[in-house]
């Protein structure tokens, strides 16, 4: 990798390589051996200074298999449910009836979200690892493909809108898959609405568990709007679910008008901040080891990662009920039900994700668990 796959300047640092991550992390895996011997990769994140683009250099497309037992549901916490409604407000914000394409929908929770609001005339989303999981309402079609140019082609004239979110991220080459995104919107005159996760909360909070193999590619708002400008899309971006996702919103507008300064923007500490974060993990999960088993809570990307560079993790608790029972990919940490973690006699447990924290609570004191909540965000 010699230039920037956003800007294309080479003018780049690394922020932190790994050498065995699972190339996927929400996976259901059932068996410990199974989960030891799952596919490996490397991480090789690597931050641009001229737009401050984030990607993992050492990506290598062909070692993923989404169809290999991806799981990626977090339909099971409230709080995750409230921020997609409040998502699909914003779209619903638009006039009238909504015809709606969607750039990798997953299993359809977004446009099954528009469709309950009773203004969605039809959708149509794309996604290749789309598994069939809920049933849709009747105005939703999904085609198991990549969107390109040829699909745009022969998508039905009323479209009206188009939303893409949580995909990007996994795209090594993200100037093609916005190119055929603003083709498509530039020519029908569309508003477009993306998420994904903000590098910017990741490296000021020196989150090490958000780098993963899966999300090869990670945008800062500004970085986001470079790529946009350069397909001839002007873009507002906010920052939402507690900061660690933007929104954006972005409508095809002049080149004199949309105006992104190009001067860098620096990822520079970051490597830094993420070693002392390890460290500090590290002491304090064997200090709270020594009170009894420790508990992580979220057994998805974030508790992935955690439990593969801290050791001592006694198992993860996580409410997405086909993953209970089984196993974290490489670690091998159990998945369990609260329940059945707390029987384990867990005494710790830390929270991957702050914004699960009063959620968690409420359920564990419903259970009546007496241990240690810690939130991984609060600390170091
Ligand atoms: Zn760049």
């Amino acid at each position: 990798m010699t230039e920037c796959p956003v800007c294309l300047h080479a003018d780049f640092d690394e922020i932190l390589k790994r050498d065995r991550v699972p190339v996927l992390q929400n996976v259901i895996v059932a068996t410990e051996e199974e989960a030891r011997a799952f596919p490996v990769a490397r991480l090789r994140i690597t931050g641009c200074r001229h737009c401050g683009f984030v990607w993992n250099a050492d990506f290598d497309p062909d070692a993923i298999d989404y169809n290999l037992q991806y799981n990626n549901s977090v339909q099971a916490s409230q709080v995750y449910l409230a921020h997609q409604k409040a998502m699909a407000e914003r779209v619903l914000a638009l006039p009238g009836k909504l015809s709606c394409l969607e750039v990798g929908c997953g299993e359809g929770e977004f446009l099954n979200a528009l469709a309950a609001s009773g203004r969605l005339a039809k959708a149509i989303g794309f996604d290749p690892a789309h598994k069939g999981v809920y049933p849709l309402a009747e105005n939703i079609e999904v085609v198991r493909a990549y969107f390109d140019d040829a699909a745009a082609k022969a998508l039905p004239g009323d479209i009206n809108v188009v939303v893409s979110r949580h995909t990007i991220e996994h795209i090594p080459q993200p100037r093609p898959f916005i190119a055929a995104i603003a083709a498509y919107v530039k020519e029908r005159g569309l508003p477009l609405f993306l998420e994904t996760p903000d590098v910017s909360w990741i490296l000021e909070n020196n989150a090490f568990e958000d780098f993963f193999y899966e999300h090869c590619s990670l945008f800062s708002p500004r970085s986001m709007q470079y790529l946009l400008a350069e397909f001839g899309l002007k873009a507002k971006v906010e920052p939402v679910y507690g900061g660690q996702y933007m929104w954006v919103e972005a409508a095809p507008a002049d080149a004199s008008d949309i105006g992104i300064a190009a001067s860098g923007e620096g990822v520079g500490k970051a490597s830094a901040g993420i070693v002392e974060a390890l460290g500090y993990w590290t002491t304090k999960v064997a200090e709270l080891g020594r009170k009894g088993p420790v508990a992580i809570w979220g057994g998805a990307s974030k508790g992935v990662t955690f439990s593969l560079l801290i050791d001592g993790v006694d198992c993860a608790i996580d409410l997405n009920a086909s993953k209970q029972g089984c196993f974290m990919p490489v670690s091998a940490v159990p998945i369990l039900a609260p329940k059945d973690a707390l029987a384990r006699g867990v005494r710790s447990i830390i929270v991957m994700n702050p914004n699960y924290r009063n959620e968690i609570r409420a359920d564990l004191d419903a259970m009546g668990w007496d241990g240690e909540l810690l939130v991984l965000q609060d600390e170091a």
